[in-house]
C-alpha cells in the first residue's frame, strides 16, 4: 500500500457534493429528488479513475450515462456505474422513470498510476508468434468475451466487497503502465495479492459463477463472478478451481486456490473487474455500501 494515495471513499454528502441539473435543481427540490418531475437519486462512491458510483433511485428506473442508456436499477432501486482507467473529469449519471427524470453531474478525479517493470517472463507470455499459440489466445478472447458479456438480474454489490483473501501483501497496484520485459504493454487492469501457493480465495460478494477455465494461456486458472448489471470480477493464476459455471456463490465462499498458472512470476491472486466495457479496481469497492431508504 506504500506510495497509494488517499482513496476518495466518500458515502453521500462527505464527498463532493453533486451538481444537481434538471428537474431536481428546482428550488423547491430537495437531495431525495422530491420535487414534481424528479425521481429518487441519491449517490455514493469512489468518484475516480478505476472507481464507482453506487447508487439508489425508484426500483426498476433506467440508467443513462453520459447520455447514454446503459443499465436499470434493481427492484430496491439501486445500481452501479463503473468509470474507466482514463475515464474523463467529468461523468453524467440521469435515473429516467417515464416522463421523469434526476440528473447529476460527477466530478471524476484523476489518479496518477504508477509504472512497473516486469523482466523474466517468458517470451510466449509478452509476445507470442507461434501460430497455433495465436489461434489459442484468440479462441481463449472468444469464450472470456462472452462470459464478461453475462448480465445477471442482480444488485449482489449493494454491499460492496471482502478482500479475496485473508492475508496477502499488494504486490502491484491498479492500473499501473507495464513494461514487460522492457517493451511497454497495456496497462494492469488487476491488482495482485502476493499469498503462499494454496491459499484460499474467497467470493469478496454474492454471485454467480459465469467461467471457469484451469489453463488459460494468460490468465492461468481462472474464475469469474458476476455480481449483477454488468459488475463481473474474475480471479486469475488460480493453482485449483473449486467453482463451476451457473454456480450461485455467497460472500465469504471458497472458489479456489492461488497459484501461479498463466503469465506469472510467483504465486499471487490477480484480481480484476469489470462494469460492461469498463475496467474498474476491484480493491475500491471492499467496505463500500449502497446508498439506504431512509428509515
Ligand atoms: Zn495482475
Amino acid at each position: 500500500m506504500i506510495g497509494r494515495r488517499p482513496l476518495l471513499l466518500g458515502f453521500g454528502a462527505a464527498l463532493a457534493t453533486p451538481r444537481m441539473l434538471g428537474a431536481s435543481a428546482l428550488p423547491q427540490g430537495s437531495a431525495q429528488g422530491a420535487a414534481q418531475g424528479a425521481v429518487d437519486l441519491v449517490l455514493n462512491g469512489a468518484w475516480r479513475q478505476g472507481g464507482y458510483a453506487l447508487g439508489r433511485t425508484e426500483p426498476r428506473a433506467l440508467i443513462l450515462v453520459d447520455g447514454e442508456a446503459l443499465s436499470t436499477a434493481s427492484t430496491d432501486g439501486l445500481f452501479i456505474v463503473g468509470f474507466d482507467r482514463d475515464a474523463p473529469a467529468l461523468a453524467e449519471i440521469e435515473a429516467r422513470s417515464g416522463a421523469r427524470s434526476t440528473r447529476r453531474v460527477l466530478d471524476v478525479a484523476p489518479y496518477a498510476f504508477p509504472s512497473t517493470r516486469v523482466d523474466g517472463l517468458p517470451p510466449a507470455t509478452v509476445e507470442p508468434s507461434d501460430p497455433a499459440l495465436l489461434d489459442r489466445i484468440r479462441q481463449e478472447v472468444a469464450v472470456k468475451t462472452e462470459a464478461f458479456a453475462s448480465r445477471a438480474e442482480a444488485d449482489d454489490f449493494r454491499d460492496g466487497f471482502i478482500w479475496p483473501l485473508e492475508t496477502y501483501r499488494i504486490s502491484s497496484e491498479w492500473g499501473a503502465q507495464r513494461i514487460l520485459n522492457g517493451t511497454p504493454a497495456r496497462p494492469h487492469y488487476g491488482v495482485d495479492l502476493a499469498a503462499p501457493a494454496g491459499t484460499v480465495i474467497r467470493a469478496p460478494a454474492d454471485g454467480r459463477i459465469v467461467f471457469t477455465r484451469p489453463n488459460m494461456h494468460f490468465e492461468g486458472g481462472l474464475t469469474l463472478i458476476d455480481h449483477g448489471q454488468g459488475l463481473i470480477s474474475a480471479y486469475l493464476h488460480q493453482s485449483q478451481l473449486d467453482v463451476t459455471p451457473n454456480q450461485p456463490v455467497r460472500r465469504g465462499d471458497p472458489l479456489g486456490r492461488v497459484g501461479m498458472t498463466g503469465r506469472a512470476t510467483g504465486p499471487h491472486l490477480c484480481w480484476r473487474l469489470k462494469w460492461r466495457d469498463r475496467n474498474l479496481d476491484p480493491s475500491l469497492l471492499v467496505g463500500a455500501r449502497a446508498p439506504r431508504r431512509p428509515a
